[in-house]
């Protein structure tokens, strides 16, 4: 069991009155993590550190922030061993998803770093004599990043990478599935010695989650707020900003469609649409979460990935390598067994797996799944991936457009220009031709349409994100007034 603090003002602290609340083990239920259940008014004095140390942290040179960030990200490295023992512990992830979180986490404040000498500007031609209009990319002040507990380390380090490349500080709201992961990555930003209060640290019990981040993102210091996690969430995260006028990128939830067209190389689609479908027990916002495949190929393509299914370890990730260790919860395996019930009880067949009675769920795949049954429009967010048969491009481009989510998508064919052609007109923020669903690079432009949300994380577009943009001018003759 792991006691953990949270930090403001670069200070280990305990809650107001020393509240806290445990985060069990998915699997044996013994007690993982225990940890602070902050205050509405500890919140609100973790965004006062972040507003303390923004001054200097947004007048420090773009060398000096790019230098800290490289060395975050040696230290979260550093913290790979931590990581696969904790992210096994507090949500049942493999050590093999531990290990790929901290690598690409890592890569991300590598990717924050470069970015932190490219949040320019520009002239722009004015039509006043003699003036010298600039438009200037400047800090917007304390962000606020919540992350989930699916990819944690990956999105624990997004939600404050950027922003602190940027110039901005920023407080981290852990999740309550994860606390002590998260907590890991303010840790290996303390080693890496941003100063105090320029990362802060909040962990509240689920039932306060709602009156804590509505103190955060009131207070008049938090100019930007990003949240990632479900859509249900986002939304009331969305009209909590817009009551308090906070811009905020949100990136929620997903059914990413797999187009396998007709003359795709199947063993191509077959490796993408397995890792795809079961990394992480299919827990990323990214999972192919429909395999939309055409008739025509349809028998040789299942036939393949079932048998790829099939061969994939399942087991407690605590106890060795595994690729699908323990989903996040009972709610996880009764919600996937509900799916399934409800395919086959309307026609659907069962190709592999099939329903669980603990948190180790089997990759599933079912066939001739139909619009009439749950499991084409929801998500699922556990290993139980439907199979929709369809007829040519244009029923497969407008099965893969028929959800109310719009994240990633992938498309196979070995004619790239059609399988481009595609790709275009899906309503999806990403998509992959010949790739899997599941990828993400630091300097992409990530994020979703629809009900997956909205702005973008990666590269300039999370300059763009987290910066406000100003119009300043410099007159450098005599103005001409009209009176
Ligand atoms: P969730 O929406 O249940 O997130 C819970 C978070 O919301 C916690 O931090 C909690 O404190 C907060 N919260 C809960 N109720 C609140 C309220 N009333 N007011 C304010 N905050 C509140 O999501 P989760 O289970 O942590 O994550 C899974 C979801 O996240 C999936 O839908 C998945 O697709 C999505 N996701 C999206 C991305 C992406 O980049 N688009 C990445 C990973 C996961």
């Amino acid at each position: 069991m792991t006691t953990i603090s949270m930090l403001i003002n670069g200070r280990s602290t305990q809650a107001t009155g020393g509240a806290t609340f445990e985060r069990r083990n998915p699997l044996d239920g013994s007690v993982a993590t225990v940890a602070p259940a902050a205050t509405p008014a500890d919140a609100v004095a973790a965004v006062e550190a972040a507003a303390q140390a923004f001054p200097a942290w947004s007048a420090l040179g773009p060398g000096a922030r790019r230098a800290l960030l490289m060395k975050a990200a040696q230290a979260l490295e550093a913290k790979a061993d931590a990581f696969a023992a904790a992210i096994p512990a507090e949500t049942g992830g493999s050590a093999l998803w531990a290990g790929f979180n901290v690598h690409l986490a890592a890569g991300m404040l590598l990717g924050a770093a470069a970015l932190t000498t490219q949040v320019g500007g520009e002239i722009i031609p004015s039509d006043v004599p003699g003036n010298l209009a600039m438009g200037v990319r400047q800090p917007a002040g304390v962000v606020l990043g919540m992350a989930p507990w699916n990819a944690p380390v990956i999105l624990g380090v997004r939600a404050v990478a950027t922003p602190l490349a940027c110039g901005n500080t920023v407080v981290l709201k852990g999740s309550e599935l994860c606390p002590a992961t998260h907590g890991l990555i303010v840790e290996a930003l303390q080693d890496a010695g941003l100063p105090p209060g320029v990362v802060n640290f909040v962990t509240n019990a689920p039932a306060d989650a709602a009156a804590v981040v509505e103190a955060m993102i009131a207070h008049p210091a938090v100019r930007r707020v990003n949240f990632t996690g479900s859509t249900r969430v986002g939304k009331i995260i969305a009209s909590v900003c817009a009551r308090h006028l906070k811009p905020a990128v949100l990136e929620l939830g997903g059914k990413a469609p797999l187009l396998v067209l007709a003359d795709a190389d199947l063993d191509a689609a077959v490796n993408g649409a397995a890792f795809g479908a079961f990394a992480n027990s299919g827990q990323i916002c990214m999972s192919t979460e429909r395999i939309i495949v055409d008739a025509a190929i349809a028998d040789d393509f299942v036939a393949r990935l079932v048998a790829k299914a099939k061969g994939l370890p399942l087991g407690d990730p605590r106890k060795g390598p595994v690729v699908l260790g323990s989903v996040v919860d009972m709610n996880t395996a009764q919600r996937c067994n509900a799916l399934i019930d409800d395919a086959l009880a309307k026609g659907a067949t069962l190709l592999c797996g099939g329903k669980a009675d603990s948190t180790l769920m089997p990759a599933t795949l079912l066939d001739h799944v139909r619009p009439d049954m749950a499991i084409y429009r929801e998500e699922s967010f556990g290993p139980v991936k439907p199979i929709v048969r369809v007829n040519g491009d244009e029923e497969a481009i407008a099965c893969a457009n028929d959800n109310e989510y719009g994240l990633s998508a992938a498309v196979f064919s070995r004619d790239t220009a059609r399988a481009l052609n595609v790709a275009r007109r899906i309503e999806s923020g990403i998509c992959h031709v010949n790739g899997p669903t599941v990828h993400d690079e630091a300097q992409m432009p990530f994020g979703g349409v629809k009900g997956s949300g909205w702005g973008r994380f990666g590269g300039k577009a999370g300059i763009d994100a987290f910066t406000e943009l100003r119009w300043i001018t410099l007159q450098t003759t005599p103005r001409q007034y009209p009176f």
